[in-house]
């Protein structure tokens, strides 16, 4: 069996599997960026995200790192942390264990060689992996890390109003956040209804005293489901950083 699906969907199974969908608190959430990065787009997210202060975590594409190497640069400039989203856009149920495998490792190469930086975090996309994935990121020192709020901002009837909505609605301390700053692998100009909603998110975030920032410098403690017999404890990081599970969902 080559094909993990979303843990969610799982019965049973989650108990035995750990990813990141929460931070460290208390008072803080997670921001990830998906998909990027695109050198239309990402300019406007540093500004926005600099005026307001605010760091995040990017999980880049191999392939747009490939395409715009100086805008993966810039987001690392900025002093944000970057990641990984995979080489190719791809549902890894599409792909063979020796290929899932390739396209770990490129992104891996093309990520960290354009930007110099490190990788410690990695979402598949669509937030689904499979069992080479699974694996690989573990062998590659990475803390898997999926969502607990999204704004489904690459839907084409997404408005910043309708994103922030969706992110806000029943958020808890220490959830991670999923936004694109991207459209390539969503609706056309999603990214802008996207930036349009990160100064309204932020600062209701900050009235309810949650203060966003990057996934990697605050990685909660494991939430204990599985720890009490031991099962899962193999999935800690090389960084000393335990990774939690909650939650569901889809897309990425
Ligand atoms: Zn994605």
């Amino acid at each position: 069996m080559h094909a993990l699906p979303a843990l969610a969907a799982v019965p049973g199974a989650r108990s035995l599997f750990r990813t990141v969908r929460r931070v460290d608190g208390p008072g803080r959430v997670g921001l990830t960026f998906d998909d990027g990065p695109e050198p239309e787009a990402v300019e406007g997210f540093l500004e926005a995200l600099g005026s307001l202060g605010v760091r995040a975590t990017f999980f880049l594409v191999g392939e747009q790192v490939a395409r715009s190497p100086e805008a993966a640069r810039r987001i690392v400039e900025a002093g944000h942390e970057i990641a990984c989203h995979g080489y190719h856009h791809l549902n890894h149920l599409r792909l063979t264990p020796p290929a899932t495998v390739r396209d770990l490792q490129a992104a891996r190469d093309v990520i960290s060689g354009e930007t110099g930086a490190d990788i410690h975090h990695f979402r598949p996309p669509y937030g689904v992996f499979n069992a080479a994935s699974w694996v690989t990121a573990e062998k590659l020192g990475w803390q898997r890390v999926l969502w607990a709020r999204w704004g489904r901002d690459w839907e084409p009837d997404a408005t910043p109003q309708l994103i922030c909505d969706r992110v806000l609605s029943g958020i808890r301390d220490g959830d991670v956040i999923l936004l694109h700053d991207a459209e390539a692998y969503s609706s056309a100009g999603s990214w802008r209804r996207t930036l349009a909603a990160v100064e309204p998110l932020v600062s209701e975030l900050r009235a309810r005293r949650l203060e966003p920032g990057p996934v990697g410098l605050v990685a909660a403690p494991a939430e204990g489901i599985a720890g009490a017999n031991g099962a899962g404890q193999a999935s800690r990081p090389a960084n000393g950083q335990r990774p939690a599970e909650r939650g569901g969902g889809r897309s990425g």
